[in-house]
């Protein structure tokens, strides 16, 4: 088959005018202007029209286990507040209820033309039942405060969960493993997790330096969340002293960080900045800009962490804590707050940027020969292509592994 439309934006090369993909199984197969690629390939042209076809949206990070807690939690001044609102709602939800919404979620964030997601699941047991209909990387997240004894068994229960779940062989990933936060996953449980990506090279993922009452918590050993934490049971023997991210990087954590991608930053010090100039391999970072605002964290310093190398992605995080899973809306959320970043660089975000965190560079996030036949349209006219693009609502034209949708 061969696709063809006005532009073609393969984020590796110019745009092409009248450019064409040719699309064999699951995979492309070739690129270029709609004549040469006439000449190269057989098969029946699709003409799209005024459209620009660019590689599907990539979201590095959600949860779709929330797609039914939309609207339910109003934003709160406390970031602890929130957790417990949180925490009493899902002891509402049976197993039944969560299937149900990432089921919703997946054809939401499919819709808004999202064709691989990397969803963090708090029931790795319930993921057997689910078949996606877009690429998924499914982490299991990992929460031990209440027994940390117990890290090992978590970790290894949830493991053989995923390791049981049958994927659709066209869609499948690799699955990868997600310690919650420091504040909820033991030492034991992020070494655990560590232990395993370095032997078995599955990525993992965490959520780090969120929220103000995190680094009070870790830096000065008070706060909200620090009071709730103790409450539970945590042990707070590391509280007081190390901002949340040294602690991370003192978890013994590797020197592949490579394999980590890690989600927020939000809170970070002057000596969190000289440690993370100082790391000889970056980990991937994930903003969530609506997600970012509706807690009304600091500031995110997305060109200070650029400039140190760091790989930003964009994600929505869960509908907890955001209106929509558009990567489309993210990407505005994210111009609106930054409007001296380039609509281009944007759109890396949610293409090249996560592809790259996920190791499928040249397989994802770009329109390349050899690349999953991953692909969306939206309509185009001749002005500023990139920003037309930032600028679009509405549902684009996919197709998820060579197949449209
Ligand atoms: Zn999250």
């Amino acid at each position: 088959m061969i696709i063809r439309a006005r532009i073609v934006l393969t984020m590796d090369r110019a745009p092409i005018e009248n450019g064409a993909v040719a699309v064999s199984g699951n995979r492309i197969v070739d690129v270029g202007k709609l004549d040469d690629i006439k000449t190269r390939n057989a098969g029946h042209v699709v003409d799209l029209g005024e459209q620009a076809l660019l590689p599907g949206l990539i979201n590095a990070h959600c949860h779709l286990d929330y797609t039914c807690l939309r609207g339910k939690i109003p934003p709160q001044k406390s970031f602890t507040d929130w957790i417990r609102a949180i925490n009493a709602l899902k002891s509402e939800l049976s197993q039944k209820d969560y299937i149900a919404s990432i089921n919703e979620g997946f054809e939401e964030a499919k819709r808004f033309g999202t064709t691989t997601i990397a969803n963090l699941t708090a029931f790795p047991e319930l993921v057997g039942q689910i078949q996606p209909s877009i690429r998924t990387w499914w982490f299991a997240e990992l929460i031990d405060v209440r027994a940390p004894e117990r890290a090992n068994e978590i970790v290894d229960s949830a493991i053989e969960s995923l390791g049981r779940a049958r994927f659709d062989p066209v869609l499948s990933a690799p699955w990868g493993l997600a310690p919650h936060a420091l504040f909820t996953a033991s030492k034991d449980l992020f070494r655990r997790c560590e232990e395993l990506a370095q032997r078995e090279h599955n990525l993992l993922t965490t959520h780090l330096a969120e929220s103000r009452e995190e680094m009070e918590m870790f830096r000065d050993g008070s706060g909200a969340l620090y009071e709730f934490m103790q409450s539970i049971g945590r042990s707070m023997n590391d509280c007081g002293n190390k901002t949340a991210l040294e602690l991370f990087l003192g978890t013994g954590c590797g020197s592949a960080r490579s394999h980590w991608i890690v989600t927020h930053l939000n809170e970070l010090t002057e000596s969190d900045f000289d440690l993370l100039t100082q790391l000889n391999s970056k980990f991937h970072v994930v903003h969530c800009p609506r997600s970012h605002k509706y807690f009304g964290h600091h500031p995110f310093a997305f060109d200070r962490l650029c400039s140190l190398g760091l790989n930003v992605c964009l994600g929505t995080d869960s509908l907890a804590s955001n209106e929509s899973l558009s990567l489309f809306d993210e990407m505005r959320a994210f111009q609106k707050n930054f409007p001296r970043v380039s609509p281009d660089e944007i759109l890396q975000m949610v293409t090249v940027n996560p592809a790259r965190a996920l190791r499928q560079e040249n397989a994802l996030g770009k329109i390349r020969g050899g690349a999953f036949a991953d692909l969306i349209a939206v309509p185009s006219k001749s002005g500023d292509l990139f920003e037309e693009i930032v600028a679009f609502t509405g549902d684009p034209w996919m197709m998820v592994a060579g197949r449209a949708q």
